[in-house]
């Protein structure tokens, strides 16, 4: 049981703790890996290409932290299962999963097909789904866990031409409450993090190419600016270390206060 004034930096320190990071090889992905890396943590880069994956755990190498990269497809329960043997067989557990993997199709509703709607849910309610599930497990095994959804402003605040991303990420919320309730038993805690717009590649050109939709959104936000994957990376060290021991189900937006209104 924890004293009052107990609450030490050191709750932050990621020693000896194994991180996965789904799409961990950039933007957002990558900076909460080098944020763990650098708390302590071996960081297991888990995304689809794998020359990209290398390519980012080599630089956080470089950098003197602990990072290999596994390819992995999350839309694949088998893939999932194989980076699951993979890092228990090199790194003997899994302390802390981010499910940050994800994608978008920018469309009006009325031209969305099957194959955008199945790309969308398939990578980020599915893959977040079985994630959970397979990585938890070990979790179960080991007898602690701490999981980290991204979610999106956009699961409260509708925007046009993101319909099924905002359902999809709507569905986070919920997960992260279903996981959360049923697995606080097995010490596991499980929360999202829903940013506001962070300037990445999964934007980048958008906005490049519609420059006053970008000055309307962050015209919106309170801050005053749009947000980078740096933004992300001290929300994401809170829930993984012991300092958020009590904190479970819950939806912590960063994003400059667009949610406020
Ligand atoms: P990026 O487009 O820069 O990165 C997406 C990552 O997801 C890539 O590493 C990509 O890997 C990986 N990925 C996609 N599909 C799969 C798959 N099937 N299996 C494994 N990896 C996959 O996005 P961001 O860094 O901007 O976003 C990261 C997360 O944050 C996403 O969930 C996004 O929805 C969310 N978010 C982003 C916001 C923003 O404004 N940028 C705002 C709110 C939420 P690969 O390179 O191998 O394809």
């Amino acid at each position: 049981m924890r004293k009052a004034g107990d609450v030490k930096m050191n709750m932050f320190d990621l020693s000896n703790k194994v991180a996965i990071v789904t799409g961990g090889n950039r933007g957002i992905g990558l900076a909460i890996a080098r944020g763990f890396a650098g708390a302590g943590a071996t960081v297991v880069i888990a995304n689809r290409r794998a020359a990209e994956g290398e390519k980012a755990a080599e630089a956080l190498r470089r950098e003197g932290l602990n990072a290999v990269a596994i390819p992995t497809d999350v839309t694949k329960m088998d893939s999932v299962q194989s980076l699951v043997s993979k890092v228990v067989h090199d790194f003997g557990k899994i302390d802390i999963l981010v499910n940050n993997a994800g994608l978008m199709v920018r469309k009006p509703v009325e031209e969305i097909t099957e194959e955008d709607w199945d790309s969308v849910i398939n990578t980020n309610l599915k893959g977040m789904f079985f994630c959970c599930q397979l990585i938890g497990r070990e979790m179960i095994r080991n007898k602690r866990g701490r999981i980290i959804n991204i979610s999106s402003v956009r699961s409260r605040k509708i925007a046009s031409n993101r319909s099924v991303y905002a359902i999809s990420k709507a569905g986070v919320s919920n997960l992260t409450r279903v996981f959360a309730y049923e697995w606080g038993k097995h010490n596991i805690t499980v929360n999202a993090i829903a940013p506001g717009t962070i300037i990445t590649e999964f934007n980048q050109k958008h906005f490049e190419e519609h420059p006053d939709e970008l000055a309307e959104i962050v015209k919106a936000i309170p801050r005053g600016r749009a947000g980078a994957p740096q933004d992300c990376v001290s929300a994401a060290l809170f829930l993984a270390s012991d300092a958020s021991d009590f904190v479970t189900g819950h939806v912590l937006f960063a994003d400059g206060g667009t949610t406020i209104c």
